[in-house]
């Protein structure tokens, strides 16, 4: 049988939130993208996310991935403003707030000492300011920090609204696609091979392969240098919204939807591939859950799921150019691959183009995972 050529200016692996992002964002500079998923656009960990949009309450060190953070986030009211006039879908962006909080005073001192570097300083809430702002928290709560920038969006919405514009800009999709490796001639990438026997010829290759990165061949990274860390989520149902800000408790994350939903979360487990929710994760994330909003112990169960993080051991991100020309990574988001997407975006948009990134990168540089 003869092997199929296909032909784009730049083929990126992977159709998860990092993958369309990008190719959204190329699409729109002008470029001809194909993006070649191996399952579905948006199956894995970017549509298991909850969605937090934690710029400050996920920062617990200054330094460029705060920074990158922040700046991401500042993007989000532009980004989903343009994603809901290209397709008429609202993904339920909400500038919310984030809310810490603590049972006990010691637990208390902690967070403030966690962010005592964090500028401007997260306001600090009374158990009156929390029960007046949260009336559904629990009254046994001590207090806590109000991030009052954080967000949150629907990342299932925000992705259903991401592929639709990036196809209607043009981005080409092909599910079922599983790429084995990146082609290079002369030292540089010009494409990449199926699992089919077909190829792709590309002036760029960008892998955002999520969890799955180290496993696409002809990277150049070592391996194991984007690792899978499971995360579990239950889904409950309530008649009407108990809360309207994010919630962080000592031992789960509280996210509202409009409608009633709350999700809850998560597990940090490194068990490879293995996809189960368990029971032990469900019953602790349960409990933790009704000791912060004990009017959930009336809740519906609606769901449980579970996906993975891609995970860096510095836990800092891959985005950029790799030690082989035109190929460049834009993964290992790890737990903030949905906020960190619009500014994913508009860097691998500028490299690609020749043009310098919007924002500084070289902490994010693929080269220090070289294998
Ligand atoms: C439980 C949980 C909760 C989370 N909560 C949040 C949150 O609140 N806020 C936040 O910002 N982030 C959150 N995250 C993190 C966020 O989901 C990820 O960082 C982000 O989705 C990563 O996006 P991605 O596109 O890199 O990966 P993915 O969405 O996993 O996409 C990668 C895609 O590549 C495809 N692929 C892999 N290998 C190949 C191949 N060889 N050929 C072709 N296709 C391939 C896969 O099928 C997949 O569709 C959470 C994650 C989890 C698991």
């Amino acid at each position: 049988m003869k092997s199929k050529r296909l032909r784009a200016e730049v083929v990126v692996v992977g159709g998860g939130v990092m993958g369309t992002a990008c190719a959204w964002e190329l699409a729109r500079q002008g470029k001809s993208v194909l993006v070649l998923e191996r399952s579905v656009p948006g199956a894995e960990a970017s549509s298991a996310a909850a969605g937090i949009l934690g710029a400050r309450v996920e920062a617990h060190a200054p330094g460029p991935l705060a920074e990158l953070s922040q700046k991401s986030r500042a993007l989000y009211p532009a980004w989903v403003r343009a994603l809901t006039r290209a397709t008429g879908i609202d993904p339920e962006y909400r500038a919310c707030g984030v809310l810490k909080v603590a049972f006990g005073t010691s637990e208390l001192a902690e967070l403030a000492r966690g962010v005592a570097w964090q500028k401007p300083q997260p306001r600090t809430l009374s158990p009156r300011d929390l029960s007046k702002r949260e009336p559904a928290l629990s009254p046994r709560l001590r207090g806590g920090l109000a991030f009052d920038d954080d967000a949150r969006v629907d990342p299932r919405v925000l992705f259903r609204a991401l592929h639709i514009a990036a196809a209607r800009s043009g981005v080409v999709f092909r599910s079922g696609a599983y790429v084995r490796r990146v082609v290079t001639r002369d030292e540089r990438a010009v494409g990449v091979a199926l699992d089919d026997g077909s190829t792709v010829e590309a002036e760029h290759v960008i892998v955002a392969a999520g969890s799955w990165t180290s496993l696409v061949e002809g990277l150049g990274i070592a391996p194991g240098a984007v690792l899978p860390a499971r995360g579990q989520i239950v889904e409950l149902e309530t008649p009407g919204p108990l809360l309207t800000s994010v919630v962080f408790g000592p031992r789960a994350y509280l996210v509202p939807r409009d409608d009633g939903r709350v999700l809850v979360g998560s597990t940090m487990e490194f068990v490879g591939y293995r996809r189960e929710v368990t029971a032990a994760a469900v019953r602790d994330l349960l409990s933790a859950a009704i000791e912060l909003v004990p009017a959930l112990a009336d809740a519906n169960l609606q769901k449980t799921w579970s996906s993975f993080r891609p995970y860096t051991k510095d836990e800092l991100p891959l985005i950029g150019p790799t030690s082989i020309p035109r190929l460049l990574l834009a993964s290992g988001h790890h737990r903030n691959g949905i906020l960190l997407a619009p500014i994913t975006a508009a860097i691998v948009g500028a490299l690609v183009r020749g043009k310098r990134s919007p924002v500084p990168v070289a902490a994010f540089t693929p080269a220090r995972v070289r294998g």
